[in-house]
């Protein structure tokens, strides 16, 4: 890459990525840059294009794992894109743009409505539906990650998918363009929004209003299934592999499918299948991205010679290129 390239925003070389994953695995990228809001990253994204080289896009880095070395090109983080804000029911211009409190023109009567931009984190998300007495959100509640990362992995679960509640998202097309999508001409499915190479910089959320003692019971207990069974205070990418395709699997679960196969409590360096649930692999310290590697291999393998069902992988690999 050209050192004289100047950068639209923050820009570090060199970076280190492992503290951004919540595996603790990866190692540097030539160039991170920090856009803090929608226009910085739109110039962020154009200028590594214009420099041609490869660009990625890192929301809260826990669907990732990033191989060690050096990752050529450019990473774009959202971590300084956090802003949430309340929809008024009568605003002018560009919601994106809008401040805390409604917009330029604030209505006395609000909506529920969430914009949000791409760097805003999911429990804040919850958080702050929560807060308004708003219900919608709480079935991510343990979600880790950013809305970014959330709409292209169409995060969720048995509670409810993120794409359940949006309206509309923006996103940066490949010419550097910006467009509102709605909804209706989006095709989200399971584990995957469906957006292509298209870059995600906000959305619009519809919630509806909710008695806030039964959306605090209900983000209790969905909590507490979640800490029951997967290994939440553990380093981790969470979901290893997708479930299959139910038919084919007679209902099973991938991680009910690692769990046959006896893949649970596996090992490679720091790496271990985790002994609470199939389908998380866990940094136990010291792990390199080989070790989560090879244990993928190896689970793949064990469960495609036990059941036939070829397991695919929900987690994104972040590979050097030599
Ligand atoms: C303990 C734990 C529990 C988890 N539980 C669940 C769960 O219950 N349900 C679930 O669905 N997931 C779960 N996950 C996985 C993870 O939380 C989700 O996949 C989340 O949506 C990832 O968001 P992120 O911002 O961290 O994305 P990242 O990991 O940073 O990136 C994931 C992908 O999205 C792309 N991306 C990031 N930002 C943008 C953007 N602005 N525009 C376009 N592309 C972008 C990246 O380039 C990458 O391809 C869990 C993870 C952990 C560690």
């Amino acid at each position: 890459m050209n050192s004289s390239t100047t950068w639209p925003c923050a820009a570090l070389a060199n970076a280190s990525l492992s503290s951004r994953t919540t595996l603790k695995i990866g190692g540097e990228v030539e160039v991170l840059l920090e856009p803090t809001d929608p226009e910085e990253l739109r110039l962020a994204w154009m200028a590594a294009h214009e420099a041609g080289v490869p660009v990625r896009l890192l929301g809260g880095g826990a669907n990732l794992l990033i191989e060690d070395g050096v990752l050529p090109g450019v990473v774009i983080a959202t971590a300084r894109m956090r802003r949430i804000f309340r929809l008024g029911d009568r605003w002018e211009g560009d919601p994106y743009m809008l401040d805390e409190e409604g917009g330029a023109e604030p209505a006395p009567e609000k909506t529920t409505g969430l914009v949000a931009w791409c760097g805003a984190t999911l429990p804040a998300l919850v958080r702050t539906a929560y807060d308004l007495g708003w219900t919608g959100l709480e079935g991510l509640i343990g979600v880790p990650g950013h809305l970014g990362g959330g709409v292209r992995m169409n995060a969720g679960g048995k509670w409810g998918e993120l794409w359940d509640v949006i309206e509309s998202v923006r996103v940066i097309g490949k010419g550097g363009e910006v467009f509102d999508l709605d909804r209706k001409d989006c095709s989200p499915s399971y584990r995957n929004g469906n957006l292509g190479d298209q870059i995600v910089t906000g959305a619009v959320l519809r919630l509806e209003p909710a008695p806030k003692p039964e959306v605090f019971e209900r983000m209790k207990a969905y909590l507490a299934e979640k800490k029951a069974a997967q290994p939440v205070t553990e380093s981790s990418s969470g979901c290893i592999f997708k479930n299959p395709d139910p038919e084919l699997s007679e209902g099973r679960s991938a991680g009910l499918l690692v769990e046959q196969a006896g893949a649970k409590g596996l090992t490679r360096g720091g790496a271990i299948v985790s002994p609470l649930h199939g389908n998380f692999i866990l940094n136990r310290g010291g792990a390199k991205a080989a070790d989560v590697l090879g244990l993928i291999d190896e689970v793949v393998e064990r469960v495609a010679d036990k059941t036939g069902i070829p397991l695919e992988r929900e987690v994104e690999i972040w590979r050097n290129e030599g």
